[in-house]
């Protein structure tokens, strides 16, 4: 089926206190993995291919293939660029096709962050695409910064995002150490904005629990990049060892370990919507 955009499956799964899991890919067949699990499990999803990718022809290379994997799902799909940090990538992702864009500027001043992001709202509503801002920062590594109420609000209000990523607590990568989760900031963030879909980056290796909360609380979009990237090189580092040295055809081989980030993803679908 065609595209959706974030604001076609989102504000209905705030609703009911479910969230869409937003997945990471840079290769065919980690994106192939996501959309065989939206299959199995009947539910929509969210591709999110990195910025970095549109600093070379990576981007929109990759975008051609998954244009194609996602007319081809039954089910409904985004396709967004995550974490946009200028406005030629916004326009390039929407050139190519994506159906979404993330501009964050949560390191900018509040004042820049909101020009710049309200520009990716306003040049993706031309598309008919959909815009995630951020405020707050959720780094990677122990320089977050917790969003508070009042810039969540006004932010919100400033720039009409589609959804709007918070900090509570959560960071990119693997946790070094225990994270602290703040769901009452998420619960009263989510009471100051109540049709807004909040979204959580960092989600990878978040304990279930906390998960579970801030679900409950407000946020309605989860980023899983580190957990699902990690999943498909251990699968290649498995199969490598049970060859033992042989060769195989790189699309046989690659079966196996498409069926292994198949399941990682649909056990986190079933979960972000509460089954
Ligand atoms: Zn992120």
């Amino acid at each position: 089926m065609p595209l959706v955009s974030l604001s076609e499956i989102l504000p209905q799964a705030r609703r009911q206190k479910r969230a869409v899991g937003a997945f990471n890919v840079a290769n065919y067949e980690c994106a192939l993995g996501v959309l065989k699990a939206a299959e199995a499990e009947k539910m929509p999803v969210i591709i999110q291919v990195f910025q970095r990718l549109f600093r070379s022809e990576k981007g929109s290379d990759l975008a051609g293939t998954l244009l194609r994997l996602a007319h081809r799902c039954k089910q409904p799909v985004v396709l967004q660029l995550d974490h946009g940090a200028e406005p030629d990538q916004i326009r390039a992702a929407l050139a190519a096709g994506f159906s979404s864009v993330m501009f964050d500027g949560s390191k900018l001043p509040f004042d820049k962050n909101v020009e710049l992001t309200k520009f990716a709202a306003d040049y993706a509503g031309t598309f008919g695409a959909s815009c995630e801002g951020e405020i707050g920062h959720v780094a990677m590594g122990d320089e977050s910064a917790i969003t508070t109420v009042a810039d969540a609000v006004k932010f919100y209000q400033a720039t009409k995002v589609d959804a709007l990523a918070v900090s509570i607590g959560t960071v990119h990568g693997y946790y070094t150490s225990e994270p602290k989760i703040d769901a009452e900031r998420c619960r009263e963030i989510a009471d100051a904005l109540p049709e807004v879909p909040l979204v959580l980056h960092g989600g990878s290796g978040t304990p279930p629990e906390d998960i579970r909360k801030v679900i409950e609380n407000g946020i309605s979009k989860i980023n899983i990049a580190t957990e699902y990237m990690d999943t498909f090189l251990k699968s290649v580092r498995r199969q490598l060892d049970l060859l033992g040295g042989k060769f195989k055809p790189i699309d046989l081989f690659m079966d196996p370990v498409v069926d292994d980030c198949a399941a990682h993803v649909a056990r986190l679908m079933r979960f972000f919507a509460g089954k």
